[in-house]
């Protein structure tokens, strides 16, 4: 045996090789030629998944195996050795066969003995098999031979296999590192900002529309707070209300308007599962600017098609007027009665202009957090002042926590008070209105008259109205502020039985 010993081969380490596993296949083939002294050596190794175990490196022998040599797992004695996972060792080779796929180490050349050994990791498939052959004049292989090329085997199959694995890795890391370019350049291209912050307050990423919007050219790695600081200041707010909500776990959305620039935006603000927050900011400018033209031309075709109502309300009133004037006229003596007719007819006129401007004008809210029932229970009281003790009886019921709701309060007692009063004039003398808040909602409930299936239709109609002196335009204000709060509004009622109307505030109950 050469002076090469079976420690050398084990010392290897492949990765460190210029030219990696081919390299350390080739280098450990040179050396178990020497080591046992043989005429030739040859190593397959086998793509992952495949059946066939290609020529990796070979050393010795007076022809070289063609490159493209190959084993197929259960055909021949090395696919044989393979399939049953067994190293043999073979005396007096076979007759010389041309088959490659029969014996891919056959070839016109003497060999006496010769071992065939799977490199086997112990786990998974065989990844490999060396073979090491002697020619005439050497002793035929012995036991410890064979132990010895399998302890080898073995350390050539960890290494074959570590190769794969890194392979694997190089190949998964390739992939990550193209499918984030592909998603970066997705949300490149969104047309949404978007921030990345860390559970820690730092920006991580930012998209090219966030720099735009938000003025974030260096924010990668500043905090969230130094990263607006070429903002443009109508943003800062809102974009930190949405940081700190996300941080608190929730979602919460903010639209901003910059109305002397006709510019909107909507910022959105997402809790991360990793404890991070994502904002994403929106230029919703040509959408808001659509809304608004729409808004704008419903509310022209709503006071289009009032107009005719109106004439016909104001004229009551308006004749009254004219005739109580001519009477104070031709019999001034007379001035002090009609005078009051006059004034009363006058304060009519006023109070339709009143509803009307309140029908006609846009809802905008001003929003604070409220309890529902004490907003509730402020319009009961002021009402009831005003109302004759025999008359009907107004009782408010709180059931259950009250939540905290974002509210307009003005809206909400204005809202009542045209509950209050319909289900007043509904009731008879010495009947009971009952108001009960539960939650999000609440429901005006009456006793009186009811309504008929037709009046119910008719109910939000503007200028429907069944009352001598009604102007039909409590219940659309109603239910305008209540839409406007992002609620909704019920109507149940029975001819002859009563009224009850409910309504239903967003959020949590
Ligand atoms: P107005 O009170 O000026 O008539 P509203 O819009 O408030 O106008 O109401 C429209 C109509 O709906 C009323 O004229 C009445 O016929 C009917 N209505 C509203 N609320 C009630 C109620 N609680 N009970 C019976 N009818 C009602
Ligand atoms: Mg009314």
């Amino acid at each position: 045996m050469d002076a090469i010993d079976a420690w050398s081969l084990i010392d290897i380490p492949w990765a460190s090789l210029e030219g990696g596993i081919d390299a350390y296949l080739q280098c450990m083939i040179d050396r178990c030629t020497a080591l046992f002294g043989a005429s030739r050596a040859s190593l397959f190794a086998c793509a992952e998944g495949s059946q066939t175990f290609q020529l990796a490196a070979q050393s010795g022998g007076t022809k070289p195996l063609p490159g493209d040599a190959a084993i197929v797992r259960g055909i021949g004695i090395a696919g044989a050795a393979i399939a049953n996972r067994r190293p043999l060792i073979m005396e007096e080779r076979q007759p010389p066969t041309a088959n490659l796929e029969l014996d891919p180490f056959g070839e016109a050349e003497a060999i006496t003995s010769s071992m065939i050994v799977p490199l086997d990791t112990g786990v998974g498939d065989i990844v490999g098999v060396l073979n090491v052959a002697r020619g005439p004049g050497r002793s035929p292989f012995r036991e410890n031979d064979l132990r010895l090329a399998m302890s080898l085997a073995a350390h050539i199959a960890l290494a074959v296999n570590n190769a794969t694995l890194i392979g694997r890795m190089d190949f998964a890391k390739r992939d990550a590192e193209m499918s984030y370019e592909r998603l970066r350049k997705v949300l490149d291209h969104l047309g949404i900002g978007m921030v990345l912050v860390s559970r820690e307050g730092i920006i991580t990423h930012r998209n090219a529309q966030a720099s735009l919007m938000l003025g974030m050219q260096e924010a990668v790695g500043s905090t969230f707070e130094e990263g607006l600081s070429n903002c443009s200041r109508i943003l800062i707010e809102p974009a930190k209300s949405v940081l700190d909500a996300a941080n608190r776990g929730e979602i919460k959305r903010i639209s901003v308007g910059d109305r002397s620039n006709d510019r909107w935006w909507l910022l959105v603000g997402s809790p991360q599962p990793d404890g991070g927050v994502t904002i994403a900011i929106e230029d919703v400018s040509a959408f808001e600017r659509s809304r608004h033209e729409l808004e704008r031309m419903t509310r022209l075709a709503e006071i289009g098609q009032m107009t005719a109502a109106i004439a016909h309300e104001i004229r009551n009133p308006l004749t009254g007027i004219i005739s109580a004037a001519q009477m104070i006229v031709s019999s001034p003596d007379l001035s002090f009665e009609f005078g009051q007719m006059i004034e009363v007819e006058a304060k009519k006129l006023n109070a339709l202009c009143d509803e009307f401007l309140e029908f006609a004008r846009p809802v905008t809210l001003k929003l604070e957090p409220s309890y529902l029932a004490s907003v509730i229970g402020r319009v009961i009281d002021q009402f009831c002042m005003h109302l004759p003790q025999s008359q009907v009886q107004v009782e408010l019921k709180i059931e259950g926590a009250q939540p905290i709701i974002q509210l307009d309060t003005a809206k909400i007692e204005q809202v009542m008070r045209n509950l209050l009063r319909n289900a007043i004039q509904a009731s008879e003398q010495g009947g009971k209105v009952l108001v009960t808040v539960r939650g999000n909602s609440a429901t005006i409930k009456d006793g009186g008259h009811g309504m008929s299936a037709e009046t119910l239709s008719n109910l939000f109609v503007p200028f429907f109205t069944t009352k001598a002196n009604g102007t039909g335009l409590g219940m659309c204000v109603v239910k305008k502020a209540i839409q406007a709060h992002g609620g909704d509004i019920t109507v149940r009622s029975e001819l002859g039985k009563g009224t009850s109307v409910t309504l239903n505030f967003e959020g949590e109950n």
